[in-house]
């Protein structure tokens, strides 16, 4: 399986700053140059294998935003390295408003393969509290336009954002699976040092959600695009040094695991329904599964089987693990038997 080698162009390119974003903060990168982007690429090289499934990404700003000749001199560094045979392709990520048919041709002839937009909402009162500066128009634009062209696209939501409640969120996955995109990320909002937001949340104007409900919208999110196809490659920030250092996350729901916490509530909740729908009383119950989704099954600190217990008023629920399967059944055999 191919790497990612993530390269840093912290806020290059980016018109506007959205109220939530420090990708300084975020990234733990603060310039951005061709050298800089160079040597992170010869830092990460040092310690993977040279495959043609390699992937250089260029995040952390708007790349297609970038001035052109910066974007053409980064993709010339690219090229370098999928000649020498470190990588195979690139993605980048960028607004939705820095797409046309022109840039897309560019960023083909340079082995780009996957374009992820910043999206965040599909809702135009949540993307101007934002701050974004674009509409919703321009994401349906931009991915007309990869799509076109035959580029893969990702989409980066949001869960939190001001003004967001669930029906916006529903009305903006609901439009996210029509535009069918290849990958997508779910983050929940958090305040970070350094941004408007800090600024709204200290005056009072914004409150973060709290760790049940972000993860109780991401797990909607989530839920909802799997069951169409659309791979989920990312839930909940990296939980990397700089952004965990001390003051940088000022509020908000940030678990270094929160991915693992959405699967978990997943698994939560659909174990839940099984007991609801089927009068559990009197039966011995075992949840027979494959090995690698036990601490999912579980939950942080086994929440999810207490939480079941709870719900049976303390009745055994077994956890059985069958690796033959692909994930997991559900069984329930009469204690008489
Ligand atoms: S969210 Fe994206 S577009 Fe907005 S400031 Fe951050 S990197 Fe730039």
């Amino acid at each position: 399986m191919g790497r990612i080698i993530p390269v840093f162009i912290p806020h290059a390119g980016c018109p506007h700053q959205c109220i939530f974003c420090n990708q300084k903060k975020i990234s733990g990168q603060s310039e951005t140059s061709l050298l800089n982007a160079e040597k992170q690429i010869i830092k990460y090289l040092q310690w993977i294998k040279p495959s043609s499934q390699n992937e250089i990404a260029f995040y952390g700003g708007s790349f297609t935003a970038l001035p052109l000749k910066l974007q053409k001199d980064l993709l010339a560094l690219s090229d370098k390295f999928v000649e020498l045979g470190a990588i195979g392709s690139v993605r980048v990520s960028t607004r939705p408003d820095y797409i046309d048919t022109e840039i897309v041709e560019l960023l083909k002839h340079h082995h780009v393969t996957l374009v992820e937009l910043g999206v965040q909402s599909l809702d135009d009162n949540v993307l101007q509290m934002a701050e974004r500066e674009h509409s919703a128009a321009d994401v349906e634009k931009a991915v007309a336009c990869l799509k076109a062209k035959n580029m893969r696209i990702g989409i980066q939501l949001m869960v939190g954002l001001p003004k967001q409640g669930w029906q916006s969120l529903a009305d903006t996955v609901k439009k996210v699976i029509f535009m069918k995109p290849d990958v997508a990320r779910i983050y929940p909002l958090l305040v970070i040092k350094d941004t408007p937001l800090e600024k709204m949340y200290k005056e009072k104007i914004y409150s973060p959600l709290s760790m049940s409900e972000a993860v109780a919208q991401a797990s909607y999110v989530y839920e909802r695009l799997t069951a169409t196809g659309i791979a989920v490659i990312r839930i909940g920030l990296q939980a990397d040094e700089e952004l965990c250092k001390e003051d940088n996350i000022v509020a908000g729901p940030f678990h270094p695991s929160f991915g693992e916490m959405v699967k978990a509530f997943q698994y939560r909740c659909w174990v839940a329904k099984q007991l609801e729908e089927l009068d559990s009383n009197g039966y011995d119950i075992a949840i027979v599964h494959n090995s690698k989704i036990t601490s999912q099954l579980k939950g942080i600190k086994k929440c999810n089987e207490d939480f079941w217990r709870r719900m049976i008023n303390k009745q055994e629920i077994k956890l059985s693990i069958e690796d033959s399967l692909q994930e997991a059944v559900f069984k329930f055999n009469t204690s008489a038997e």
